[in-house]
């Protein structure tokens, strides 16, 4: 499907959207909320329509919207013909109380005339009554039910241009239920997890929830709903997990040690420091921070810059090379002085004295701490002594094959033709 110019489905990038968190009748905060979700990376940006004031809104909100509108409507169809009209670029309800088939028949009569898709979709929290004892006894297929019976009315209105969506608050059931839904329909998936909670715990629970289907293939856009009145943190949160199951790219990666007691500088404040000025960038770079210098690079040798430091003196480094050594409290500048060649010239701007320099500070380092049983030594020697009990197994397993096949009555006869 094709909302407003983006498509929904059909092997297109994962969509971003958000909904507005203001009165949609209040233009002006509306309007700058949706440019700051816009210049987060939502794709599409939905709004509540719960009167005719707000549809009135509607009207100037399409017109100047960077971003393709949703008109999100719920019990009162009048307004889901009114949003149609006033130009919306999709159209939310729920089927279930809307008010009928009938009333559901008009607004997609209407969408269909109008070429406008439609979101359908029903939360856990409202489905209807007929599923109500489904729903105590397997709420997972109550849920299911509901969006399947929901597509078999539209398909019986012959409407099909719509995406499905079936929310729960609850983790688990909003995967079992996506996943059962999308072996039923063949229509596009919106997933989101409802009222998820505070930016913390909502994003935790949507990263896991939306991050568990999107890694199965599943869902075609995504919601994250965060208790705060900042509509982009939910695009940010969106991003982020889109970015970390490599699904799409946008700005740049941050990676960061987890810190210990070889931590040589506050890489709270830096860390926090760097994220700010990385959301100015629009190039997917990745970024790596590491709190010593003592494993080397060789963690982060595919980030495209990186910082590290001991005692007073740091290294920047480049794709797992030392670029300069800097004092200590220029790190973030430096840092960031190379990031904006890279910006400007998409080259990593290497002076090969600095280099050196550099190479000759981190070997010093290297070897005065070589003993060191670092969380990352440690983690190497686990997979080291994993490969090597694998491989003996390996071996173990193909000599008892060799001696089975020497004992067998047919050995030396398993490929000669009758
Ligand atoms: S040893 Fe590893 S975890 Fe500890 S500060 Fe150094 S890079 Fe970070």
């Amino acid at each position: 499907m094709n909302v407003g110019g983006v498509q929904v489905g059909g092997g297109a990038p994962v969509v971003v959207q958000t909904m507005t968190k203001t009165e949609t009748a209040n233009l002006t905060a509306t309007m700058d909320q949706i440019r700051r979700v816009a210049d987060a990376g939502a794709d599409l940006v939905r709004v509540a329509v719960p009167r005719d004031k707000d549809v009135e809104a509607l009207k100037t909100i399409v017109r100047e919207s960077p971003i393709p509108v949703i008109a999100d409507i719920h019990f009162n169809h009048t307004l889901a013909l009114k949003a149609i009209d006033a130009g919306a670029h999709c159209v939310r309800l729920n089927p279930g109380n809307i008010g009928g088939p009938e009333k559901v028949a008009e607004v997609a009569d209407r969408a269909k005339a109008a070429g406008v898709p439609m979101r359908i979709g029903v939360n856990s929290g409202s489905l209807p009554k007929h599923l109500h004892e489904l729903e105590r006894e397997n709420s997972v297929e109550a849920l299911v039910t509901a969006g399947v019976e929901f597509v078999a009315l539209m398909e019986r209105l012959d409407f099909t241009d719509f995406k499905v969506s079936i929310k729960s608050t609850n983790v688990p059931n909003t995967i079992a239920a996506n996943r059962l839904l999308s072996e039923r329909i063949p229509y596009p998936l919106h997933l989101g997890i409802t009222e998820a909670g505070t930016k913390w715990s909502g994003s935790l629970k949507s990263a896991v929830g939306l991050g568990t289907l999107l890694a199965d293939g599943i869902g075609d856009t995504i919601r994250i709903s965060l208790s705060t009145f900042h509509a982009e943190e939910e695009v940010k949160v969106a991003w982020e997990i889109l970015k970390a199951l490599k699904l799409r790219e946008r700005g740049p990666v941050l990676i960061a040690c987890p810190t210990c007691g070889r931590l040589q500088f506050d890489m709270d404040t830096v860390v926090a420091d760097i994220e700010r000025r990385l959301e100015a960038y629009a190039d997917p770079v990745e970024v790596a921070v590491l709190g010593c210098a003592v494993n080397g690079i060789g963690e982060a040798s595919h980030a495209d810059f990186g910082i590290t430091g001991a005692k007073n003196e740091g290294l920047i480094f480049s794709r797992g090379k030392p670029l300069k050594k800097v004092p200590q409290e220029q790190l973030v500048d430096e840092l960031f002085k190379e990031i904006d060649k890279y910006a400007a010239t998409k080259q990593i701007d290497v002076n090969a004295a600095e280099q050196a320099a550099g190479a000759e500070w981190l070997q010093r380092i290297e070897e005065e701490n070589a003993g060191e049983l670092t969380p990352e030594r440690l983690a190497k020697l686990e997979a080291e002594s994993a490969r090597a009990d694998a491989d003996a197994i390996d071996a173990a397993l193909t000599e008892k094959v060799t001696l089975d096949e020497s004992a067998s009555p047919t050995a030396g006869r398993r490929f000669s033709r009758a």
